[in-house]
């Protein structure tokens, strides 16, 4: 029996691709779009080629968060042309929500149809040479990743990235991602804790009047007792921890687990804005620390 012609087609397909990332997260809700849409907007401004491929069949998020509502899909000889970030051509984008007549229906599909979609978004898009391909994946290990693991990886996968807050329920499933990872032979590049604190900036912090026990302003009061005492925290972040993380969050499982901790992203209302808007947060002054965090994680990546 000679090779499968399909995976010898995706072969060809991802000859011109140099690297592929999977972005995974045991549960849905805790920033795994956000993460791939930003990390592929700090590639892309880094003049790397980035090709956005969302395989989140029945929830697809990602054309919203790159600002690509609305778009279709055109076909040419070369096959599907993926759709290209305005402010950005170095980052193209294939998504399920570009073919559907409406973004609110519902697509109510059984494995073997979006195993079937799957391989058309690997085998038919024409990305051209890139030098990254970052695979949205949906929460969970269900029928796309291992349609996505079957397809991509005679072709070599470098690696998983895995999403997660801090909370024990949701750890609980990143060590099942992890586990999948391993079973499939998917090296984990790392794990990424989101929304873990909130973000305040200074200004935002309320002092009562009693505190300050002057008739002046009392926010004006503290800013300027820090920016006299201790001007370096100025304009520091402020993080209050909303979800528990007493039992030591994504950090220590990481350290029980041994794979990498990528790093920590502050929840920030001003980096959801810039997904909810289709923007990227670097270069965005209101979006200061989500963004530096961010950063930090995509360079160890
Ligand atoms: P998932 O892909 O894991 O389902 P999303 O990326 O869709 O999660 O994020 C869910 C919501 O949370 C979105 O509205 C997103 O903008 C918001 N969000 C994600 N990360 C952050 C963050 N660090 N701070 C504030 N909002 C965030």
């Amino acid at each position: 029996k000679g090779p499968d012609p399909d995976l010898v087609e995706i072969a060809d397909r991802m000859a011109t691709v140099k690297h592929k990332i999977l972005v995974l997260s045991g549960k849905g809700g805790v920033g795994k779009s956000t993460f791939s849409a930003q990390l592929s907007f700090a590639l892309a401004e880094a003049d790397r080629q980035v090709g956005l491929l969302d395989i989140d069949i029945c929830g697809p998020s990602i054309p919203k968060m790159l600002g690509l509502e609305g778009h279709d899909i055109h076909k040419s000889n070369l096959g599907w042309s993926p759709v290209y970030v305005e402010s950005n051509s170095n980052l193209g984008v294939m998504s399920i929500g570009f073919m559907l007549p409406h973004p609110d229906d519902a697509v109510i599909w059984r494995g073997p149809r979006k195993n079937g979609l799957i391989k058309q978004f690997v085998k038919d898009v024409y990305w051209g040479e890139i030098d990254y391909l970052v695979v949205d994946a949906p929460p969970g290990t269900s029928d796309e990743h291992i349609s996505i693991v079957q397809f991509l990886q005679g072709t070599g996968i470098d690696g998983a990235i895995i999403v997660t807050t801090p909370q024990q329920v949701a750890l609980i499933d990143v060590r099942k991602e992890i586990s999948f990872c391993r079973k499939v032979g998917i090296k984990i590049l790392g794990v990424v804790e989101n929304m873990s604190g909130l973000k305040q900036q200074l200004s935002d912090l309320k002092f009562s009047r009693s505190e300050c026990g002057t008739e002046t302003d009392a926010t004006e009061w503290a800013l300027n007792l820090i920016r006299e005492k201790a001007p370096e925290l100025f304009d520091t972040l402020v993080c209050s921890e909303i979800f528990d993380s007493s039992q030591g969050g994504a950090q220590k499982m990481c350290l029980e687990m041994g794979v990498p901790f990528l790093g920590k992203v502050p929840m920030d209302p001003q980096l959801c804005r810039a997904a909810e808007e289709g923007r990227s947060c670097f270069g965005d002054k209101s979006c200061g620390v989500s963004a530096l965090a961010l950063k930090g994680i995509i360079e160890k990546v």
